[in-house]
């Protein structure tokens, strides 16, 4: 299975050819670009954005999500009632992934839960959605970091 299979066109949900530099849908010709590895479906000009997503789309915020500032925080441990390690072990309990297993994060942000899964394995295909177009290059960023492609 390859990402062609998990996505279609957001306009007119028909099948997506894939192309290096960008998808293509086959039914209206919407392209949609590949730019460092992510593909940018949903063009920033294209919605309006609540105060939340706006958040999130900072760089600011993409810098200190997984930092000791936000979830990396002990502070954040009491208040969670979990800390970032434990949560990562419990999901991926949860998930019970195999080696050769393919994974599917939505909102994966910049992919703090992405990327255990994506490092435990070579042979795993593991795949981040995410609204934030500065999450989704800071996540594949790390991820090539890691030794992953994207
Ligand atoms: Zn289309």
């Amino acid at each position: 299975m390859r990402i062609q299979e998990f996505v279609c066109c957001p306009k007119c949900k028909r099948n997506l050819q894939v192309h290096t530099e960008y998808f293509i849908c086959i039914e209206c010709g919407l392209q949609y670009p590949v730019v460092d590895g992510v593909v940018e479906f949903l063009p920033s000009n294209s919605v309006e954005k609540g105060r939340g997503q706006k958040l999130m789309e900072s760089e600011k915020m993409v810098k200190i999500y997984e930092s000791k500032w936000w979830r990396g925080s002990k502070l954040f441990t009491p208040f969670l009632k979990i800390s970032i390690d434990d949560e990562i072990a419990l999901i991926k309990r949860i998930v019970k992934a195999g080696p050769a297993d393919r994974v599917l994060d939505l909102a994966c942000g910049p992919g703090v839960f992405t990327r255990p899964f994506a490092i435990e394995s070579s042979d795993r295909e593991v795949i981040g959605f995410d609204l934030s177009w500065p999450m989704l290059r800071y996540a594949n960023t790390k991820a090539k970091k890691f030794g992953t492609t994207s």
